[in-house]
């Protein structure tokens, strides 16, 4: 049985003010939700705010990003190590924004897993296809080639703690949600991958989240599919009480 993990990106929204005032209104509305896992993804600055919001809580805090070395003259970056001392606990890795804005490759994606994992950082990786992709009829070969880039290397026990997301690029931020049948048929692809390259009981244990376009009235829908094992929610995550509904599925 998995449980499900309920996880908000705020991507490049909030101040570190904001960040406090949505914890103080979000963790009443969650505080008996024991039936879900709960993260926030906040931007690098506001990580401090959100570890100390929710320090008292279950819910625990993501970065968006990190950089796979531990230190070294990396203008700009944040390591591992530094998010892990800040109280930092996930990490989302190769979001289709990152990709496509900053040009992140499969290669770049599995350097910073090892890396998270390394750390202890468990990792929500991100994979999806575009629309033209789709159309072509193209998303097993989309999902087939970042799995292998970006996840098939891991050893068995890195890939252990790895959450991965299937966020089609189509349906992110466009209101344009993939149907549960579309996800959930993805996710059997991706659940396939797994069982192929880490085995029957990694397949049976890796959560696989849906994101795209995650609303208070869609969620039930998607999570009433027995392959999606929960969310990342972009949008809908920056309000304490959409967010809140979505957590309470
Ligand atoms: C996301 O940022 O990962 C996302 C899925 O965004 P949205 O929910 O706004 O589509």
């Amino acid at each position: 049985m998995r449980k499900p993990l309920m996880a908000g990106n705020w991507k490049m929204f909030k101040t570190a003010g904001e960040t406090s005032a949505f914890f103080q209104k979000f963790l009443p509305l969650v505080a008996a939700s024991s039936h879900a896992d709960i993260v926030l993804a906040a931007p690098f600055v506001n990580l401090p705010a959100a570890v100390a919001a929710t320090a008292s809580s279950r819910v625990e805090v993501a970065a968006q990003n990190l950089f796979w070395m531990k230190e070294g003259a990396y203008t700009g970056e944040v390591s591992g190590p530094m998010l892990t001392a800040a109280g930092v606990r996930w990490v989302i890795i190769g979001h289709s924004e990152r990709r496509q804005f900053f040009h992140e490759s499969d290669e770049m994606v599995l350097k910073r897993t090892e890396a998270a994992i390394e750390c202890g950082l468990k990792p929500i990786v991100c994979v999806g296809e575009k629309l033209e992709e789709r159309e072509r009829g193209e998303t097993g070969q989309v999902l087939s080639a970042q799995f292998a880039g970006g996840l098939a290397p891991l050893s068995d026990a890195q890939f252990a703690g790895v959450v991965i997301a299937y966020e089609p690029v189509w349906a992110i931020g466009t209101g344009r949600t993939a149907t549960p049948e579309i996800a959930a048929d993805a996710h059997r692809t991706l659940r396939g991958l797994v069982r192929a390259g880490f085995g029957e009981s990694a397949a049976a244990s890796c959560r696989i989240l849906y994101g795209g376009s995650v609303k208070p009235d869609n969620v039930q829908a998607l999570m009433a599919q027995p392959e999606i094992d929960g969310a990342l929610v972009g949008g809908a995550s920056l309000d304490a009480v959409s967010f809140s509904t979505i957590v309470n599925f």
